[in-house]
């Protein structure tokens, strides 16, 4: 698998899949996925409703991932995953790492051969941007999978340097 860097906006990602750092609810919030939803219209949030009641009625749980469509963006689907909230008393990085790798898992199954991640749970969830880095490259690095090229899109230069940093 190649691994890429790029500075920038996900919604804007021309690649097969792009990953959203969801809520557990899957019906919206801000950052990454109120982008993804404003832009990608309202087909992505039918499809996530209609996995509330089905699959998901309590909720996505957070190191989970599953798939819709991605409405008008130009990635041919969305694969929701929820980041673990950063805390100080409790180790949760499997949790953050299984947000990758099951991803990935969800990936193969689309056959999806390009997916963008953003830096999950580093926005609002608060994670510290240079261990959210170490464990998502490295979370990656050792998956097995088929995807050919994942891509990780970091919305400003302070992010982006530190990935390059940990990459
Ligand atoms: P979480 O709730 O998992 O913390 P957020 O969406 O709040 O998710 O933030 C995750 C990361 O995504 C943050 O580093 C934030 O700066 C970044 N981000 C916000 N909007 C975009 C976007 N359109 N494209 C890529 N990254 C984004």
């Amino acid at each position: 698998m190649k691994l890429t860097l790029v500075q920038g906006d996900i919604t804007e990602q021309a690649v097969d899949a792009i990953v959203n750092a969801a809520n557990s609810s899957l019906l919206g919030g801000g950052g990454v996925d109120g982008a993804i939803h404003r832009k990608g219209g309202p087909e992505i949030l039918a499809e996530c409703q209609a996995l509330r009641a089905s699959r998901y009625g309590d909720g996505l749980p957070a190191g989970e991932a599953v798939a819709t469509t991605a409405g008008r963006l130009p990635a041919r689907w969305v694969i929701h995953t929820v980041g673990p909230v950063f805390s100080r008393s409790e180790d949760r990085s499997h949790l953050l790492a299984s947000c990758y790798r099951e991803s990935l898992k969800v990936a193969d199954a689309l056959g999806a051969a390009t997916v963008a991640f953003p830096a999950v749970s580093t926005g609002v969830y608060r994670w510290p941007m240079d261990d959210a880095a170490r464990i998502s490259v490295t979370t990656v690095l050792r998956s097995e999978s088929n995807v050919r090229e994942a891509r990780f899109v970091l919305f400003d230069f302070a992010a982006y340097e530190i990935f390059d940093r940990v990459l």
